[in-house]
């Protein structure tokens, strides 16, 4: 076999689906097999202990040390009859992962032997040395000590040997150092604000919470193949590679049949995480090949954001388990769609879910369309933040190429919501509603009551739709913590409903009717974040256009971007909702222009290794070959007949020079402005140079190296092909 390439295609061929044994129960007899949920709470903890811990995950309740000994008596007993012997907390830093520190329940007895302990302490509260996790500058070097504790709202569950238990991480001095923190934080925001404007409506509503349904896009690449590829490996995408003949323009791949070998992979990996309490429910092939999806069942947001980082390590272990790696990048193959995460987002009330139409009721319906309303104020007026939180060094590749929204940020909201929301704007309360004098009832409101919001309306080209029940936010990179982006949106929907109910009150306080006064505010803010309201195409250059005039944040440099974090409006909204301080956007600000800087580093130095190392060499080889040839002829051949003979391969040669001068000169530049950029030492600047300076190398640098892919003969090309990349599996 001549290189290494032919060998790992044919290896990868001959590949068979793994058997994935079944176990013999349905699946709802396993789930939440690995999961100490409330059935294993009644089991192992004495009622009273039980009682009290679900109070604290209900109402949010502290947590006194007392009980949580209890608990974790309870919660070891379980753990050790599942034949665990081990104890972690898990935690997400500002990475892209989870950490986790293990320590077994082994103490010494007194006796020369050992126990297995575990006390309350251990499981409410750690000091992980966290010196070397992404802080921003919160932690001096001198206090290295983070915090990590429990967070009851989200189950302990059991990974391997190892009991598993979800917490935030926090500084020293109290301040996030990880997504779980702020999120937390505001949920308990949006539940404040959203409760009492809830209470306009039903008084009886006691408590809002956030649900997210997330999707999850990813593609699967045989793992020998993946290994051939450094730039896979080292960066998560590939630098290089000519299109394939054949990619997606069949439209053939989405939907379609599911591959064996894919098949058994996706049945692991959903009777895993089934045992681990994910409610997965869809799995189809996506549009680009060797693209796919999953989706469970929506849940409470935190609890969702925990699902997801902890399904994103299961695809990650199970895909290898079945000979394939598992792409979470966001645009691993140039030339065809990326992967993202929709982030399907919605509020409920313990009496309904609030974003739900048509309702029943006037009442329900005026509700319904003050929450729509107020999201669209959130999402318009820090419309540059949201996308800030979703804007990194691989996301970045997908916004704004034609499969995926636009780096601007705008909401889609179908016809007969938009007709709606226009009449309200332009109609006078008296036409809209005949008021009774009765507070009750005989509230006439000729067009609600009879709306259906179709949610088969679909704009897939909007970031943030709303699809009948929920806004789904689309913007999402696939590898990303869904709580980056969502803790913008609550705290900013938080804020909106604030601002709404301190007007509305202000009104009914001058002696307005309370229906009056929502309508009044409602009105206005129509007109206010219409803006941001677009049902257009989103991929279209005009609209680019009409954004920039509509005032819509249209930056597209990733670290320009990261400014949103520190903008005054920002600063007052995190503050204002008690989610975060200045120090906190601070620090997290600072790890986004340093996480860039790095990321565009590593491709920069890949990119330059691969050029010089690989591709020269490979394509020089078979110049020199061709050179050999032209000899060889010459050799045989009188002079003007060899002429004619070898232009052909004197054009190629040239070709070849061509492309690898250029390919030269333009590595060598790049590591010189590299050495330049490096010694700036302003982190923002730096991470605004690498994208200014740095990134434009790599395309005219892959430019060349795919056209001589082209020309090199096929086996000789060591690196794998996106042929076999993307159709191999
Ligand atoms: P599509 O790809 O058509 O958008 P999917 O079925 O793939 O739809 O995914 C829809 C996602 O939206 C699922 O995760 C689902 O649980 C979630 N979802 C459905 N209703 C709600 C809701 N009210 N709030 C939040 N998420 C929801
Ligand atoms: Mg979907």
């Amino acid at each position: 076999m001549s290189n290494l390439r032919f060998q790992v295609v044919e290896a990868a061929f001959s590949k068979r689906p793994l058997e994935v044994s079944q176990p013999k129960e349905r699946p709802s007899a396993y789930f939440g097999k690995y999961v100490f949920n409330q059935k294993k709470m009644f089991k192992y903890l004495p009622l009273n202990t039980y009682k009290k811990l679900r109070e604290v995950i209900e109402n949010g309740t502290a947590l006194d040390l007392q009980v949580a000994n209890e608990v974790a008596q309870g919660m070891k007993q379980w753990a050790i009859d599942m034949g665990v012997t081990h104890c972690t907390h898990w935690f997400q830093p500002l990475t892209e992962g989870t950490a986790e520190k293990h320590d077994s329940f082994v103490e010494h007895d007194g006796k020369g032997s050992v126990i297995e302990e575990f006390s309350g302490k251990q499981l409410v509260q750690q000091e992980p040395d966290a010196s070397s996790f992404p802080n921003g500058g919160i932690r001096s070097t001198f206090e290295a000590r983070g915090y990590s504790a429990w967070d009851p709202a989200s189950p302990v569950f059991i990974v391997g040997d190892t009991l598993m238990i979800p917490t935030v991480f926090i500084s020293y001095t109290g301040e996030a150092l990880d997504y779980k923190a702020p999120l937390k934080k505001s949920l308990l925001a949006v539940d404040k604000a959203a409760t009492a404007v809830a209470q306009y409506f039903n008084p009886d509503v006691r408590r809002v919470i956030v649900n997210l349904g997330w999707e999850q896009e990813y593609f699967l690449v045989d793992e020998g193949l993946y290994a051939a590829r450094p730039d896979l490996l080292l960066t998560g995408r590939t630098l290089m590679g000519h299109d394939s003949a054949k990619n997606q323009q069949m439209e053939d791949h989405y939907f379609g049949a599911i591959p064996e070998r894919v098949a058994a992979f996706m049945k692991e990996l959903e009777i895993q995480a089934l045992e681990l309490g994910i409610p997965v429910k869809t799995r189809h092939n996506e549009v680009a090949p060797n693209q796919f999806e999953l989706a469970p069942i929506y849940e409470e947001c935190n609890l969702a954001v925990d699902h997801n980082m902890l399904i994103m390590s299961l695809m990650r272990n199970v895909a290898r388990k079945h000979g394939f790696r598992c792409l979470l990048h966001e645009k691993p193959f140039a030339g065809i769609n990326g992967s993202g995460k929709h982030n399907n987002w919605s509020l409920q009330t313990d009496t309904g879910i609030l974003l739900h139409a048509p309702g029943k009721t006037p009442e329900e319906n005026l509700r319904f369309i003050t929450f729509i309303v107020e999201t669209l104020m959130a999402v318009y007026k820090h419309n540059g933040l949201l996308k800030a939180s979703i804007m990194s060094a691989t996301n970045v590749h997908r916004l704004g190429g034609h499969e995926a929204p636009p780096a601007i940020i705008s909401s889609f909201l179908g016809t007969e919501l938009s007709r709606l929301l226009d009449e309200i704007e332009n109609s006078s309360n008296e036409m809209l509603f005949k008021l009774s004098t009765k507070h009750n009832m005989d509230l006439d409101i000729p067009q609600i009551p009879e709306l259906t919001v179709d949610n088969t309306d679909r704009n897939r080209t909007s970031p943030f739709a709303f699809t009948g029940n929920r806004f789904e936010f689309r913007a999402a990179g696939s590898s990303a913590n869904c709580a980056s982006s969502m803790l913008m949106l609550n705290t900013a929907v938080a804020e909106a409903l604030t601002s709404f109910k301190e007007r509305v009150d202000a009104l009914i306080a001058s002696g307005e009717e309370k229906t009056e006064a929502i309508l009044s505010v409602l009105r206005d803010d129509i007109k206010t974040c219409r803006p941001i309201h677009f049902d257009g195409n989103g991929y279209s250059e005009e609209w680019k256009k009409e954004a920039q005039r509509r005032g819509l944040d249209c930056e597209t440099s990733c670290p320009l971007n990261f400014d949103r974090y520190l903008d005054p409006e920002t600063i007052q909204m995190f503050e204002s909702m008690h989610v975060m301080n200045r120090h906190e956007l601070a620090a997290r600000n600072e790890i986004k222009f340093e996480t860039y800087q790095k990321k565009v580093q590593i491709e920069a130095r890949v990119l330059g290794d691969l050029a010089m190392n690989h591709i020269i060499p490979v394509a020089t080889k078979y110049q020199s070959e061709l050179i050999d040839s032209v000899h060889k002829v010459y050799d045989i051949f009188p002079r003007e007949k060899a002429q004619e003979l070898t232009a052909y391969n004197l054009e190629i040669i040239e070709k070849i020079n061509k492309h690898t001068s250029f390919i030269a000169k333009a590595v060598d530049e790049m590591v010189e402005t590299r050495k330049a950029v490096n010694r700036i030492t302003n982190i923002r600047e730096k991470a605004i140079a690498y994208h200014d300076q740095i990134a434009p190398y790599f395309e005219s640098i892959r430019y060349h190296i795919d056209k001589l892919e082209l020309i090199v003969e096929d086996e000789m090309w060591t690196l794998p092909k996106y042929r076999e990349l993307l159709f191999i599996r």
